[in-house]
């Protein structure tokens, strides 16, 4: 779906209840969006199963809940007070702003907005700092600075201590962690693309020195193979290797899972290997011995940390993109979300064919039995045809509908989304169909 543009993904969004703008009937603020009842399901599905795969199955990784607001030394150790930096350009003439190191290299030359094109206009780049900073207790002066986290790493760090007394974890191991984290974006857009206020799903795994290549290559494999659990298409993900230009300064090794959106090859994930450089700048700067002691060898050393960190947001919005298609039928186009049923925000609808001759009631009493085990959706208004279609274009993979033939056999369809299929089955049978169908 390569000519999906995201203006669609936008409008189904706002449609279905997915995805608003914030705060829009105050004129909205940029860059910054709310869930809606659609969304919100969604988002925790992949985070579940981001849970599942990173924490559950693995007895080497275990999770933390970290605080967004931490120590103001935290971002000084971790070289965001003075490094976490943009570098800002505007266009004198039309007043766009711009990142200077996402301009392309011909514009650079002759200091030409990429914009509308004035030759010269471009200023002389500004450092800008990307955190948010805020004021903790009443009185706003420099000794009450504390920013919102830019990253959720820092937190693990900061506990690397804490969870090895308390679990006995023993290295290899890695902490799991998913939060919100807030970058004040230059050049924010795309819709949840780049956003000001975003939730990062990241695990730091910390590992011998000298053992952190092998783990790094372990680490880049199990995290593509991951987006097939989301039933993301595998041609459309890629690595891309950060050159020496691009490698932060920390960082042995940078990959990045990219994505093909509509608007290019961009990253979905990055997974790095950060050496011993985090836990080295905290050991530093809290005056704490942060060393692992490795009671079989007898050696200490501070632990390398491979990191694997991709934003929630910007995975849902590329399943919406990687799902989405406008499906040509024999008569109409319909519009199809073709959602992983693992992650669709509901799983089923059930309608009656007809409002009348018992079989709203009949309906409502499988809704009701399922809704213990999913969310479902119930529908009674309008051809039936229609409601279906609804139900595409939300990305709901099943629908089950009650007919005369039910109040007779009880047995209902289940009709698939993808195939637009039907079968017939026992109505008692539903639950353990749908189970079947969504996680098997
Ligand atoms: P960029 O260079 O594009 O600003 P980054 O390399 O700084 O991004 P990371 O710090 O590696 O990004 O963040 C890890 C992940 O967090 C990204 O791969 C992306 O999925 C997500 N992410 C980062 N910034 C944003 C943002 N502003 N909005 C939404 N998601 C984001």
């Amino acid at each position: 779906m390569a000519a999906t543009d995201i203006e669609k993904i936008v409008s189904l969004s706002k449609r279905r209840g997915f995805i608003f703008q914030s705060s829009a009937i105050y004129g909205k603020l940029n860059a910054c969006y709310d869930y809606g009842p659609l969304g919100v399901e969604m988002k925790r599905n992949i985070k579940d199963i981001w849970w599942k795969s990173m924490v559950q199955e693995r007895e080497d990784i275990v999770g933390l809940d970290a605080a967004i607001l931490m120590h103001p030394r935290v971002w000084e150790a971790s070289g965001h007070v003075s490094g976490f930096t943009d570098p800002l350009v505007d266009c004198r003439h039309c007043k766009q702003r711009f990142r200077e190191d996402e301009i392309d290299e011909k514009f650079l030359e002759k200091r030409q907005c990429p914009r509308c094109g004035t030759v010269g206009s471009l200023t002389e780049a500004r450092q800008f700092n990307l955190m948010f900073k805020t004021h903790m207790g009443p009185v706003e002066e420099n000794a009450s600075v504390v920013y919102l986290r830019p990253e959720t790493a820092q937190g693990i760090y900061v506990n690397f201590k804490n969870v090895i007394d308390s679990s006995r974890m023993k290295i290899p191991f890695g902490i799991a962690q998913i939060g919100k984290a807030f970058r004040n974006e230059i050049t924010p857009g795309n819709f949840i693309f780049r956003t000001r206020e975003f939730e990062q799903a990241e695990m730091q795994f910390f590992v011998k020195p000298g053992e952190d290549e092998k783990f790094f290559e372990m680490w880049k494999e199990i995290r593509i193979n991951w987006y097939s659990r989301l039933g993301i298409k595998k041609e459309n993900l890629r690595f891309h290797q950060h050159g020496k230009d691009e490698l932060a300064h920390y960082a042995k090794a940078a990959f990045d899972i990219e994505y093909k959106y509509p608007i290019g090859w961009k990253e979905l994930e990055g997974i790095h290997n950060r050496t011993d450089f985090d836990l080295s700048k905290h050991q530093e700067f809290s005056n704490k011995d942060l060393s692992y002691f490795d009671d079989k060898t007898r050696e200490r050393f501070i632990p390398y940390v491979i990191e694997t960190s991709c934003g929630i947001d910007r995975i849902l919005l590329t399943c919406l993109v990687d799902g989405y298609e406008e499906e040509k039928l024999e008569n109409e186009t319909r519009t199809v979300l073709r959602l992983d049923p693992k992650i669709a925000p509901v799983k089923a609808a059930i309608f009656p064919l007809v409002k009348k001759d018992g079989m709203p009631e009949y309906a409502r009493k499988i809704e009701k039995d399922l809704r213990k085990s999913f969310m479902v959706f119930y529908d009674e208004t309008g051809a039936v045809g229609r409601r279906y279609r609804r139900q595409d274009e939300a990305g709901t993979p099943f629908c089950i509908t009650v007919d005369s033939q039910t109040l007779e056999d009880d047995t209902v369809t289940i009709r698939e989304r993808d195939s637009m299929q039907q079968i017939r089955i026992p109505a008692n049978g539903v639950r353990d169909e749908l189970r079947k169908r969504i996680w098997e």
